[in-house]
Order: structure tokens, then C-alpha cells, then sequence
């Protein structure tokens, strides 16, 4: 798609923006060393381009597994040392950006923080690159003027999120809110992913869903995948298998915008 506007953002040498859309997939949470480690590997050989991985979760109930924190920082890292693949994981606190930052790629804006722009203007200090979720309420003008944080604050690295909008329908976790995020594109140039994972709380939904993102020319999708989703600590129902992964990346890696 022929763009006016067209920031890119780059990774190591992955590039957000540019003609080939990037996928990201890990599990929702960091469950153990062992079990980030060995999904990088499986995600490595299935072709995916950034690994994540929760490690502070933002549980609506504080007696669910709330991530393990810090350590699980450290895991992801050894992950990417070990697949060479970037990662990114979410920054809930300010007090945690400067810790984490020399341990990841990108840092992970979550939805409830997207409002929270003391902790915009921290990452933005950093000038790594930022995706940023949509809050669950946000419109468009708030969340771009969430974006200007961060451009303000000197970072220029943005990568924005659409992670569904709370609506009044009940029957997919969120509304995911395609023509917002397309809006968006247009408007300000800069990537554009989506995550269909959190977008529709369904894991029916996340191949039909990749499909309609990539054909509107965004930059990309978020996905969550674990080797037994059931099993997962958070967020198993809309979790992927490694077999509806692989359809998921082999339709990503060789979608042909032209
Ligand atoms: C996540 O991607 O791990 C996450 C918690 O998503 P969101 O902030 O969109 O709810
Ligand atoms: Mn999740």
C-alpha cells in the first residue's frame, strides 16, 4: 500500500513499516526459564520475527497469577540470546524502565497504562522503540495524543497496538477495532499492529482475523501462542497451539502486499 506518511521503526534488522508485515507471538505469561526458553526456539523454527513474553501481568484479579516479575525479565533475555531473536515484554511501573531496559528490544505500553503518561514520558527518555496498546477505552484522539508523550519526550520509535475497545457486545472479549487502527495508520504514519489475541479473546478468531489485518496493509499482529494453551497460567482461551501457529505464520510470512 502506497503510503503519504510512512515512519518506520527498526529492530535489530527487523523493520516496522516497510512492505513486510512482522508477527510477534509468545505466551501471554513467562511461565518458567524452561518454558520461555523452549518456546523461543519452537517460534525460532516456525519463522516469527519478535518473541514476547509477560513478565509483569496486569491482572484484573490480584489473587491471579500476577507474572514473575523481574526474574522472568532476565529469562526472556536469555531467550533472545540464545535464538538471536528481539524481544519485548510490558513496562508496568516507572520505577522498573530503567532495570529493564537494557534487557529488551521494544517496551510493551499495556492497554490499562496507556493513560498513565508519567510512565510514556520515562520510556520515552530511553528512546527505544515503544509499542503502545490502546486503552480498552481510548478513542483515536487519545490515543494518538498518548503517542505525542512519547514524540515529546524525543521518541520517535512508535509502534502502535490495537487490542480491541470495550463495547457493549459481550460475545468477543473486546471489539476489535479494525477500522480505527487502519484510521490510525493513515493519519499518522506510524506502524500499526494488531493483536487479535486480546482483540477477540478467542483462539478461532486469530487466523480470520490475521487475514483481515494484512489485508488492510497494517504493519503486523501480536499473537499469543503457548505448546498447551489449557495449560497456560493466563489468558489460555485465547492462546494458539504451535500447530495453528505455524498456519498463522506461514500466512504472514508469505502474504505478497502487491
Ligand atoms: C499483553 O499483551 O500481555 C497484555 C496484557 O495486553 P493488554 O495490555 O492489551 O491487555
Ligand atoms: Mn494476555
Amino acid at each position: 500500500m502506497k503510503r503519504v506518511l510512512n515512519k518506520k521503526v527498526k529492530v535489530r534488522d527487523i523493520v516496522f513499516g516497510d512492505k513486510k508485515p512482522i508477527i510477534i507471538a509468545g505466551p501471554c505469561s513467562i511461565e518458567s526459564r524452561e518454558h520461555i526458553i523452549n518456546e523461543a526456539k519452537s517460534l525460532k523454527d516456525m519463522g516469527v520475527d519478535v518473541l514476547r513474553g509477560g513478565a509483569f501481568k496486569p491482572r484484573t484479579n490480584p489473587k491471579d497469577f500476577q507474572g514473575i516479575g523481574f526474574e522472568a525479565v532476565k529469562y526472556l533475555k536469555e531467550a533472545s540470546e540464545i535464538t538471536n531473536l528481539p524481544v519485548v515484554t510490558e513496562v508496568l511501573s516507572e520505577e522498573d524502565v530503567e532495570k529493564m531496559k537494557d534487557y529488551v528490544d521494544i517496551f510493551q505500553i499495556g492497554s490499562r497504562n496507556m493513560y498513565n503518561y508519567s510512565l510514556l514520558k520515562k520510556v520515552a527518555k530511553t528512546n527505544k522503540p515503544v509499542i503502545l496498546k490502546r486503552g480498552f477505552s481510548a478513542t483515536l484522539y487519545e490515543w494518538e495524543m498518548a503517542a505525542k508523550y512519547l514524540e515529546d519526550g524525543g521518541n520517535e520509535n512508535i509502534i502502535f497496538c490495537e487490542r480491541g475497545i470495550r463495547t457493549f457486545e459481550t460475545e468477543t472479549r473486546n471489539t476489535l477495532d479494525l477500522a480505527g487502527a487502519y484510521i490510525l495508520r493513515e493519519k499518522t504514519g506510524y506502524p500499526v499492529i494488531v493483536d487479535p489475541s486480546h482483540g477477540t479473546g478467542k483462539r478461532d478468531l486469530i487466523l480470520p482475523m490475521t487475514r483481515a489485518t494484512l489485508s488492510l496493509g497494517l504493519d503486523g499482529v501480536m499473537i499469543e501462542v503457548h505448546e498447551n494453551p489449557d495449560k497456560a497460567l493466563s489468558d489460555g482461551a485465547q492462546t494458539i497451539d504451535y500447530d495453528l501457529y505455524k498456519k498463522v505464520a506461514d500466512y504472514v510470512g508469505n502474504f505478497d502486499e502487491d
